[in-house]
């Protein structure tokens, strides 16, 4: 992919003792005390530069909390006063830049849902000319490369040149165990491209879960990128958005202290094979587990069919049929015949086992 993408160097807006660049924060500025309260306890953890928190919210549905806009934009400022952090927030249009600018905000952030339109983008773009603020790329909902490089570009085109993206995860079809899939291949073809560009990794929204925070934020840092945002809150699960994946500050130093930082391998265009190697198994055994479901649902309703009808379970010659078809198609796929009987009867057992339970209810 070729691209007129100029980011002048990472050192452009974050100086080498700023990297890793961790940012943490509450999913949503709720309250003054909230705001100080979790910004004080992030104040004590060195590692920590910059100091989130949601001032509007996009939320899916409407007549939801959605953040408390300007008011909340003068907590932010307390909270810089106070602690000397700096602040950052999302914006999502050019209102939304305008307030930020006036509260002194220093890094501004583009959403997810936001970056998924080029309109929108182009607009923040519009009134950020000549504004010198760095601003924060997260990757768009769906795992669409040129799209989250389109949104760096319109950005730079504008005169913005302290950029970063943040990896946020992407829609997944399917159920998977995060709340958006990492797809880390994206954010590695992204670096593999520009270089320069700090890329932050969100493992938050990536997880939407406490549990697994910790090896995503490893992860991160085993694949070279330049820092993590992390969501905070001093009370987590009485959290209005996104209760389920913040954590208390002090938990996010013990994440960090557990941390390790391996030397840099460098070989990109290897990790970045290999991870799209790793996330298209991902997406097989998901499909592979929906099949099955599916399959067995199936089961079920074959299991009340012939029980309504007093027919037995097992039908023989149906399961001989079946075992000789599969393992030729298996054997003109190169899957190995002793392999696949194994898998082909496990399926089976469980079949039966299943329809059995039908047919011993009441
Ligand atoms: C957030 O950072 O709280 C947020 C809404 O993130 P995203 O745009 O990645 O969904
Ligand atoms: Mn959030």
């Amino acid at each position: 992919m070729t691209s007129t993408l100029k980011i002048n160097s990472i050192n452009a807006w974050l100086k080498p003792s700023d990297l890793p660049l961790i940012i943490s924060g509450p999913c949503s500025a709720e309250s003054e005390e909230q705001v100080l309260e979790t910004a004080k306890e992030l104040a004590k953890i060195d590692a920590v530069k910059l100091f989130r928190a949601g001032v509007w919210k996009p939320r899916t549905r409407p007549n939801m909390f959605e953040g408390h806009g300007e008011k909340a934009l003068k907590w932010m400022q307390r909270a810089k006063k106070e602690t000397g952090l700096k602040t950052t927030i999302e914006v999502a249009n050019p209102k939304h830049v305008e307030l930020a600018l006036k509260y002194d905000i220093d890094v501004l952030w583009i959403g997810a849902r936001s970056v998924v339109n080029p309109f929108s983008v182009q607009e923040i773009a519009d009134v950020l000319k000549g504004v010198d603020i760095p601003v924060m790329v997260k990757n768009p909902l769906n795992p669409d490369l040129a799209l989250w490089i389109g949104a760096l570009e319109r950005l730079n085109e504008a005169g913005i040149t302290k950029l970063a993206a943040i990896h946020r995860g992407f829609d997944f079809f399917k159920k998977s165990a995060f709340r958006n899939a990492p797809m880390w291949e994206i954010p590695i073809e992204l670096k593999r491209l520009f270089p320069t560009l700090p890329i932050i990794t969100d493992p938050s929204h990536i997880s939407g879960k406490r549990s697994l925070l910790a090896e995503i934020a490893q992860k991160a840092f085993d694949l070279e990128m330049d820092g993590l945002m992390i969501e905070t809150h001093c009370n987590p699960d009485k959290a209005l958005t996104d209760a389920k994946q913040q954590i208390k500050p002090q938990a996010l130093q013990e994440l960090l202290n557990h941390i390790i930082i391996r030397e840099r391998k460098g070989d990109v265009a290897f990790e970045s094979k290999l991870e799209e190697y790793r996330s298209e198994i991902d997406r097989l055994d998901a499909e592979m587990i929906n099949i099955l479901a599916r399959r067995l649902d199936i089961i079920d309703l074959i299991g009340q069919y012939k029980k309504e009808n007093n027919i037995t379970i097992l039908q023989l010659k149906r399961w001989s049929n079946i075992i000789q078809e599969r393992l030729e198609n298996g054997k003109n796929l190169g899957v190995d015949t002793e392999f696949l009987t194994k898998v082909l009867e496990l399926v089976h057992k469980e079949s039966i086992a299943r329809q059995t339970r039908i047919y011993n209810k009441k």
